[in-house]
């Protein structure tokens, strides 16, 4: 049993022991342990830490979190070739507040630089790079490394060991891989700007901000901007304030393109509410870059997942667009989960994890891109849609409108033809065909009569009913003179109360029993108005046309003369003769 347990010490303690890292002139070394003691109250000297021996082993990869504590990190590093070899240790983010690096050879500091933001801030350094120290090893010398960080920002970062091709390489690599996704991001940007003048449509400029901010958060990050110095004090203020405005333009960008507006006021207010919360965000983390992360950290993990439900419900709603925006946020948001949980100390840090957000954010910009280009696309087919249907409806009416002016073209020509009341013949019509008929009977020696009727006492019939129920015996008296009349016939109203019938091959005496046969029905007649009836006679003088006739109105005269002594001689009466 002892055996066992002193094997098992034995298999520990050589698993926990501090590893050498050798090195010679060919090997690169990609993974390689590190030894680390965290300082939770961050007093430690250099002093103290040279004779503490419980450091942890751990890979080169490391993600602390956020935290307070004042990590030390610890390398030995021995030469195992023949001839002396120089190399850089780096740290492959910049973003660290302040590092110190210690080299000891022999029990001895040779070497003590200082690094990061924090120095910087402080002005104990002019000039800020991408931590490194450079060290030499002569045949078959060992080295120890003490590494001091203090962060303010995640502790997510990764140890490289290379020589000077290695550190080039790794600079013009990452450079060049981050100005291609950067430049291809700006030149999007700047695409969307060019449709933003075109359409005046706000989301391009929500898309193009959100790129800029993307973009000035990723180069102040890695160190690209300003391109010929690395960190310095204005792109840590870029990193705090592009952040906060990332997710306000992102917020703004939402409720544009997927129109939250025309779906859900409510959510459109939310979102504008969130959109300017970030902006003020944005402004605070200038002043107060620490705190302002942690609010951006916390409230954004709520954001995201909303914005993402936006996108949703548009869907649901049947926003085609949605679907781009959909793809494009789960993409983003999955990498920057990763990026969050290893920048957290979750997960830990490798390539994916801190440049999946890049790659993340790449695709969803072109995502974003398509969805605008979309969108475009719907406007116009909507722009068609409304332009056919105004052309529709502008035929239809334009075709309702000829026929209306048709019909009341027609009804004007009957108006000018017929007596609106009555609907008989009116006064130019009647003289107009009568006169053609007049000269057609003359030549052919035929025989017209014409049957001039007078509603008798009929100012008293308005006078005891109204004007209105006099207009209703007019039209049943024009019935009456309608009814069993031949086509030939021509029946017309002259005057108010005064109407005509023009027989044509009709004699007089025929014309007579006419005049008597209507005369007789008017007497019988009971007009019905309401709930009273209104009774009328009627008067009429008979002519026949004579040769010495030259017109209708000499028909009419001996017609009139005819009715004057009908109604002289007590009305209801047909007088066809000058004797009474
Ligand atoms: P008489 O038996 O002598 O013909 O008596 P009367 O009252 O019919 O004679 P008069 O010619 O003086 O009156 C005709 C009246 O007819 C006068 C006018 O107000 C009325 N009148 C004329 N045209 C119209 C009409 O279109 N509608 C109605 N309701 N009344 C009309
Ligand atoms: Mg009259
Ligand atoms: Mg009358």
């Amino acid at each position: 049993m002892i055996k066992y347990l002193l094997l098992l010490t034995l298999f520990f303690t050589t698993l926990f022991a501090e590893q050498t890292i050798l090195i010679d002139n060919n090997s690169t070394i990609e993974k390689f342990k590190i030894s680390t003691y965290e300082d939770k109250t961050s007093s430690l000297t250099i002093k103290d830490i040279t004779s503490i021996k419980e450091f942890k082993e751990v890979g080169n990869n490391v993600s602390n979190g956020f935290t307070n504590s004042t990590f030390w990190y610890k390398l030995t590093i021995k030469n195992r070739s023949s001839q002396t070899i120089q190399r850089y240790l780096k740290l492959t983010e910049s973003i660290m507040d302040k590092i110190d690096f210690y080299i000891y050879s022999n029990n001895k500091m040779i070497k003590h630089k200082k690094d990061g933001v924090g120095y910087f801030k402080e002005g104990q350094k002019n000039y800020l790079e991408r931590p490194v120290i450079e060290f030499d090893l002569k045949k078959d010398e060992t080295k120890i490394i003490y590494i001091k960080i203090s962060s303010l920002y995640p502790m997510f970062n990764s140890f490289q060991i290379y020589d000077k091709n290695e550190l080039d390489k790794f600079e013009r690599e990452y450079t060049t891989i981050y100005a291609f996704l950067i430049g291809s991001l700006l030149s999007l940007a700047l695409y969307n700007l060019m449709i933003f003048f075109y359409t005046k449509d706000i989301s391009y400029i929500f898309y193009v901000l959100y790129s800029l901010s993307f973009i000035s958060w990723q180069t102040s990050m890695s160190g690209i901007y300003p391109f010929d110095t690395f960190l310095n004090t204005e792109s840590y203020y870029f990193i705090g304030a592009s952040i906060p405005l990332l997710v306000a333009f992102l917020t703004f960008f939402t409720n544009h393109i997927l129109d939250i507006k025309t779906m859900s006021k409510k959510y459109y207010h939310t979102l504008n509410f969130i959109g300017g919360f970030y902006i003020i965000l944005a402004i605070c983390s200038i002043f107060a870059f620490e705190p302002s992360i942690l609010i951006m950290n916390a409230t954004a993990s709520f954001v995201l997942p909303f914005l993402l439900y936006m996108g949703y419900i548009s869907y649901k709603n049947g926003n085609k667009i949605a679907i781009f925006y959909l793809l494009a946020q789960v993409g983003f948001l999955s990498m920057s989960t990763l990026f969050s949980l290893s920048s957290f100390g979750f997960l830990e840090y490798n390539f994916y994890s801190r440049h999946g957000i890049m790659v993340g954010s790449f695709i969803e910009m072109i995502l974003f891109s398509l969805a605008l280009a979309y969108r475009i696309k719907i406007l116009e087919k909507e722009k068609f849609i409304i332009m056919q249907k105004a052309k529709d409806t502008l035929e239809i009416n334009v075709k309702k409108r000829t026929k209306e002016l048709e019909e009341s073209k027609k009804k004007l020509e009957i108006l000018a033809n017929k007596d609106f009341l009555s609907g008989l013949l009116n006064r130019r019509p009647l003289f107009e065909m009568s006169n053609r008929l007049i000269s057609l009977a003359k030549r052919d020696n035929t025989i017209i009569s014409v049957l001039l009727f007078d509603i008798d006492k009929f100012k008293d019939i308005n006078d005891t009913y109204g004007h209105k129920e006099g207009d209703e015996v007019i039209k049943a008296f024009a019935k009456t003179l309608k009814k069993d009349r031949r086509v030939s016939d021509l029946v017309a109203r002259i005057s108010g109360e005064e109407f005509v019938i023009l027989l044509p091959s009709t004699n007089h005496k025929d014309a007579s029993i006419i005049a008597e046969e209507i005369r007789q029905e008017v007497e019988t007649l009971q007009v019905q108005i309401e709930n009273f009836n209104i009774s009328f006679t009627v008067s009429c003088g008979v002519s026949s046309l004579k040769k010495e006739d030259k017109n209708l109105d000499d028909l009419i005269a001996r017609a009139d003369k005819r009715l004057y002594m009908a109604k002289n001689n007590g009305r209801n009466i047909v007088v066809d003769n000058d004797i009474v």
